[in-house]
């Protein structure tokens, strides 16, 4: 019997016609199925999809097109992983079948049922496992042939020595109390909001949680902000857990490897799944818990095509799923912190450090009161007293870390004869200057050239560099401390942890190694070295110039460079012997700003009540929704052009008595208005209410399309759903 089925594919959409498309199958296909169909001329991969608005004209069963393949070795897609997507694609207003398809791995995208079933085979021959088709055979298997090493850090079922688990501090006891029967399904699934300030354990809590969930027969998934995080957390997992099968995820795996991993867990081979933010949309049959480390951190935010938040999705997921979800932070977001205050999480603290050990005491610099340089002279980068401190560890054979958030030599190249300066010509922003290889790069649309040998405007042959990028920065501080011996001799060694230096594969790792293995003495780097990272001889952290991020309009600077500058002193003083040694010094100009007295009394709960009484009073989240229509063209009156017309449909769309629920701000450009020769334009969209803001998106955004007719030269647009910035 023939029969119509409803696919989701990655295509445009047409007007009337959703990315849902109506086939027919000579099979019935359960949803979650991965399809070949044709599409055009073309035949393209899809979802079988259960939950689909009504396909527009009923075409009779013999129009439609047969589906070219179903890809039937592979189970289907879980029902909770196709409500997840759906989810998703309907809250950051993107298509069914473009999100669907876009969190698959994109080599899955590219198989055939006979190219699946061969990756399978394989899989399950390396993972020693049997196969979905032929259990019995794989029992007679002999064990030579199972145990095959799976990317980086495959973990075989073995007999392995039992783990070495430390005994957990009081308060480690305690969040655990709370929090182990939400893993084990004794209690009903929570979202608990852990709070712990840096170094209180909070990694233990997670192996603990883990633990509990895996023992309970469950998976567990664990999330971290970055790639270069995951290494030294898989290694802790890994040794943690000897007998389970744990797999990476992020953008950093070969497709092969990334597809693989993505079948142990979809399978449900694989017990844990480390990944970044895409690990979020990995379907996961039993999934018991998902922990999202460092919460508040920026990186769980996709920044292009669907920008979604795989914290946020973290949070629904669970729910849906009925798995915990442990969100963890030294300084958590503000909404999350908010949500913890109105009891929608469970508030779960850790105040004290490990091992008794003291956070860094803060000294704040006042720049302003630091001897003069002479005439015609630059500020040094480091104080006179930020200096002593450094030499004061080399002496003593401890390390710094000091922290510039730039990267480049000089994040500009000026004339001093007729004022030119190093701009980018497809962008409205400065082109960095990169010493090591003398080139001017523009960060935003990657355009490079040699450095000019003279002014290109006058021909002086005097530019200079302004400003400071840690390249400069660690130039400077090597001439600084030029003659100063270590106390077994030689001089102090300096070394750069950066996007620059690490471009390589493995060279972060080495580099790493390096200051663990104490080759360093004054470790300079940009936000990448102060993440996560246990650094057990480290006892003097500075921030050597955060004043920058003070004074940009965006909303959430301070709870940013706050959250950067708790994080950077949790480095120091990680060794508890050396903890009362340990200090972060602070250079500004603004020593008043309020954001410095916070982090000297290390109070993120008075902070974070006065910047919620501060985003209250403005009607800025959490106590708003927020939503920003983007756009891009060549000339910047189109595109505000056209974020005008969609205002007015919008305003259109707004019937009584929901008119004031909903309010549009005018076109603005953002902090970059150029970029790569497209002028950018945004318009922001705010509401009280977060269902008022999504009942006005899901009718707004299908009808954007049908400006673009009026609005020649309009390149492209897209609606960020709870932006970061703005
Ligand atoms: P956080 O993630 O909260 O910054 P970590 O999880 O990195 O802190 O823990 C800080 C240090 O304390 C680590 O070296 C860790 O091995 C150690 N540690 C954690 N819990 C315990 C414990 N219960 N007993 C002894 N050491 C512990
Ligand atoms: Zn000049
Ligand atoms: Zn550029």
């Amino acid at each position: 019997m023939v029969s119509r089925i409803q696919v989701a594919v990655d295509a445009p959409q047409h007007a009337g016609m959703g990315d849902v498309l109506d086939y027919e199958s000579e099979h019935v296909l359960a949803p979650g199925t991965l399809v070949l169909v044709p599409l055009g001329r073309r035949v393209v991969p899809g979802v079988v999809w259960d939950e689909s608005p009504a396909s527009e004209g009923d075409a009779a069963l013999h129009e439609l097109r047969p589906v070219h393949e179903a890809l039937q070795s592979l189970p289907p897609l879980p029902a909770s992983w196709c409500a997840l997507v759906a989810f998703a694609a309907r809250y950051y207003q993107r298509s069914l079948g473009e999100l669907a398809l876009a969190v698959l791995p994109p080599e899955l995208r590219k198989l055939d049922d006979a190219g699946l079933l061969k990756r399978l085979r394989k899989l399950e021959k390396q993972l020693g496992v049997a196969p979905v088709d032929d259990a019995p055979k794989a029992k007679r298997r002999r064990k030579s042939e199972a145990a095959e090493p799976l990317g980086e850090r495959a973990v075989t079922p073995a007999a392995p020595p039992a783990p070495q688990r430390p005994a957990l501090t009081p308060e480690q006891a305690q969040v655990l109390g709370v929090l182990l029967p939400t893993c084990t399904g004794q209690a009903a699934p929570a979202c608990h909001l852990l709070h712990g300030v840096t170094g209180s354990g909070k990694t233990e809590v997670y192996l603990r949680a883990a633990e509990a969930a895996l023992d309970a027969g469950r998976q567990a998934l664990v999330l971290v902000p970055e790639i270069n995080l995951t290494p030294q957390l898989e290694a802790r997992f890994a040794q943690r857990f000897p007998g389970r099968r744990m797999v990476s995820l992020h953008s950093g795996l070969t497709p092969v490897q990334r597809l693989a991993n993505w079948l142990a867990a979809h399978l449900g081979h694989a017990d844990l799944v480390l990944g970044t933010r895409l690990a979020i949309f990995c379907p996961l049959p039993r999934l018991g818990l998902i922990v999202v480390d460092e919460e508040h951190d920026p990186s769980y935010k996709q920044q292009d095509g669907a920008r979604y938040s795989a914290r946020d999705l973290a949070v629904y997921r669970g729910k849906q799923d009925g798995a915990t979800v442990l969100l963890g932070s030294a300084t958590p977001s503000l909404e999350s912190w908010q949500h913890a205050q109105t009891g929608r999480y469970q508030r779960l603290t850790m105040a004290e450090r490990v091992g008794q050990g003291a956070l860094p005491m803060v000294r704040v610099i006042d720049m302003r009161e630091q001897p003069k340089p002479p005439a015609g002279h630059e500020v040094p980068p480091l104080s006179p007293p930020l200096l002593a401190a450094v030499q004061q560890r080399i002496a003593s054979g401890e390390q710094s870390l000091l922290f510039l958030n730039r990267r480049g030599f000089a994040p500009v190249l000026t004339c001093g004869a007729c004022g030119w300066k190093s701009g980018c010509p497809h962008c409205s922003a400065w082109r960095v200057f990169h010493k090591l290889d003398r080139t001017l790069r523009c960060h935003h649309c990657g355009y490079t050239e040699r450095v000019p040998k003279a002014c290109p405007d006058c021909g002086n042959l005097d530019i200079q560099p302004l400003g400071r990028g840690t390249e400069r920065l660690e130039e400077q501080v090597a001439t600084m401390l030029q003659g100063v011996e270590r106390p077994g001799g030689g001089s102090a060694r300096v070394a750069r942890i950066d996007a620059d230096t690490t471009r390589l594969k493995g060279t972060l790792e080495q580099q790493l190694a390096a200051v663990h293995d104490g080759d360093v003495d004054v470790l300079v780097g940009t936000q990448m070295v102060t993440k996560g990272h246990d650094f057990r001889r480290v006892t003097l952290v500075a921030a050597v110039n955060p004043d920058s991020a003070l004074f940009t309009a965006d909303f959430r600077a301070p709870e940013r460079l706050f959250a950067t500058l708790m994080q950077a002193a949790g480095r120091a003083g990680r060794d508890a012997e050396a903890a009362e040694r340990s200090e972060m010094y602070v250079q500004t100009w603004n020593p008043g700003h309020a954001i410095f007295a916070a982090l000297s009394s290390q109070d993120f709960a008075s902070f974070a009540q006065s910047q919620l009484r501060e985003r209250e009073m403005a009607g800025l989240p959490p106590f708003s929704h927020l939503a920003l229509l983007r756009c891009e063209a060549r000339e910047a009156s189109v595109a505000e052009a056209f974020l005008r017309a969609a205002r007015d449909l919008a305003r259109g769309l707004l019937s009584e008595p929901h008119e004031a629920e909903v309010m549009f701000y005018a076109p603005v450009p953002p902090h970059v208005a150029k970029v790569a020769g497209f002028e950018r334009r945004q318009m922001l969209v705010e509401a009280a209410s977060r269902a008022a803001l999504q009942r006005l998106l899901a009718q707004w955004s299908p009808l954007l399309p049908s400006l673009r007719g009026g609005h020649k030269g309009l390149a492209r647009w897209a609606i960020d759903v709870d932006p970061l910035g703005i």
